[in-house]
């Protein structure tokens, strides 16, 4: 005898998921539309862009951009998607096949594709920058070079571009680690800056946003994989390698919310309404700066931004 057990939301169909942080079972239609009706309360919640704007997605090409591309296209008019892919150049990590199988998808509907590189952008691959930064004896990870280069180079194609809000894939897990390292470091306006309304420090930046910020990860990849994305899951070896706080981060909360699911989604809405406290304040904040060397904005306190800094320790001066 075969037992099953309906699906908690329409009670039709047969459950195959367990929702471990609600506590629900449900079908593979429910899951889906639980995931777009999440991210469009989150868009909604935080006012992330209207309906005339023009978006540009920054896609790795792995599941959480098939992820935030399919559930954009729910709510927003494929003529006013653009796409952004960065290509870093990091020895023996290449996700070129998940990024051809989003790019086509992107061309059928039309959708604009800009793929720039590291090598294009500043003349070398992070591969490069990491051996570099190694000969000079830079204590600075390849993840947080690679994040700041990456980030510069999103934001001015996005400018240029004339896009008014650049939209990430960062998942929920991705969110509840960046706020938990940003209490750890005491860095209060880090935090502020991570929270969707959070102000704008310069008109140089394109307001960045992250509608899957309240979409846990494996629910990320199983909304993928329901919707036939093919991926194969490489992850990039310096998190291995060279492992961050972050990595840290990352490993105890996953065991945390095997412990206790849903202990990551409540901590990330209670940081947002914690901080939404500050916001008012924040916007108080007079614009950045602007850098010497490269005229993109820099700290409050900083002539030369941290990101030509670090070029110039490790032997670069090149924008392109
Ligand atoms: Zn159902
Ligand atoms: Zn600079």
């Amino acid at each position: 005898m075969c037992i099953t057990t309906k699906c908690h939301k329409c009670g039709i169909r047969e459950a195959v998921i367990l929702q471990r942080h609600s506590g629900k079972l449900l079908c593979a239609e429910c899951f889906i539309d639980d995931i777009k009706s999440r991210v469009l309360n989150e868009v909604r919640k935080y006012h992330m862009f209207n309906y005339n704007d023009r978006l540009l997605l920054a896609l790795s090409g792995g599941k959480d951009s098939y992820t935030l591309l399919d559930t954009i296209l729910g709510i927003h008019e494929a003529s006013k998607l653009g796409v952004i892919t960065i290509s870093e150049g990091i020895q023996g990590y290449s996700r070129d096949e998940d990024v051809v199988w989003i790019m086509s998808r992107c061309r059928d509907l039309g959708i604009d594709i800009v793929r720039v590189s590291f090598k294009e952008a500043v003349g070398y691959t992070l591969f490069e920058l990491v051996n570099m930064s190694k000969v000079s004896d830079i204590d600075v990870s390849p993840c947080t070079f690679c994040g700041m280069i990456r980030r510069r180079i999103i934001n001015r194609y996005a400018r240029e571009l004339g896009y008014d809000r650049v939209l990430t894939a960062h998942n929920l897990d991705d969110e509840s680690q960046t706020a938990f390292i940003n209490i750890l470091r005491a860095d209060l306006s880090r935090l502020i800056q991570s929270h969707p309304g959070g102000p704008k420090l310069s008109d140089l930046f394109v307001r960045r946003v992250k509608p899957l910020r309240k979409v846990y990860e494996w629910e990320s990849a199983l909304y993928a994989y329901l919707k036939g994305f093919k991926f194969q899951e490489a992850e990039c070896p310096y998190i291995t390698t060279e492992p961050t706080l972050r990595a840290k981060v990352r490993d105890y909360f996953r065991r945390l919310e095997a412990l206790e699911p849903g202990v990551l989604l409540r901590f990330l809405n209670f940081i947002d309404d914690l901080v939404s406290k500050f916001i008012d304040e924040s916007l108080k904040i007079p614009s950045l700066p602007l850098c010497k060397l490269c005229g993109e904005p820099t700290a409050h306190n900083r002539s030369i931004c941290k990101t030509c800094e670090l070029l110039i320790k490790v032997g670069v001066m090149r924008w392109a």
